[in-house]
């Protein structure tokens, strides 16, 4: 099995089995989020101690792409401070974004979301998470849209 195919099945199974999918009870924070240019909609709450990142679960319905993100970034930051989760964001901003950067070791499983830079229009399905986690740690309740 080469890599691509490795991702691609990282990303089919996290699209058909999403982790940490449905309500979470006592978040701290939440955020929705909106891509119009698929039609992905996700609702992020999570549960804040300190600077910790202790839960965070997800809901809504888009694309294959959005929802794996989803997964995948839920269980990544899972656990983390903010800080951390932050770093995350950035190193899988810069994959998304730049064509020919090798992922970052640190991205672990998340480097399954390379295979998106192919489908420069299905980059945003795959960022609106990340987009929707920095307003939900932001605001504390916030909307945002990838438009
Ligand atoms: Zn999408």
């Amino acid at each position: 099995m080469d890599l691509k195919e490795l991702y691609r099945d990282v990303i089919l199974d996290h699209n058909r089995h999403p982790r940490n999918f449905g309500p979470l009870e006592a978040a701290s924070h939440h955020a929705e989020g909106n891509n119009p240019l698929c039609g992905d909609r996700l609702t992020l709450a999570v549960r804040v101690n300190g600077d910790r990142i202790e839960d965070i679960r997800f809901e809504g319905s888009g694309c294959a792409i959005s929802t794996a993100s989803a997964s995948l970034m839920t269980e990544a930051v899972k656990g983390k401070d903010r800080s951390a989760a932050r770093q995350l964001f950035e190193k899988v901003h810069a994959l998304l974004t730049q064509p020919d950067a090798a992922p970052d070791p640190a991205l672990g499983k998340l480097a399954a979301l390379s295979g998106v830079r192919e489908f420069p229009a299905r980059v945003k399905c795959a960022s609106l998470c990340w987009h929707t986690l920095n307003a939900a740690l932001g605001a504390g309740h916030a909307t945002v849209s990838t438009e």
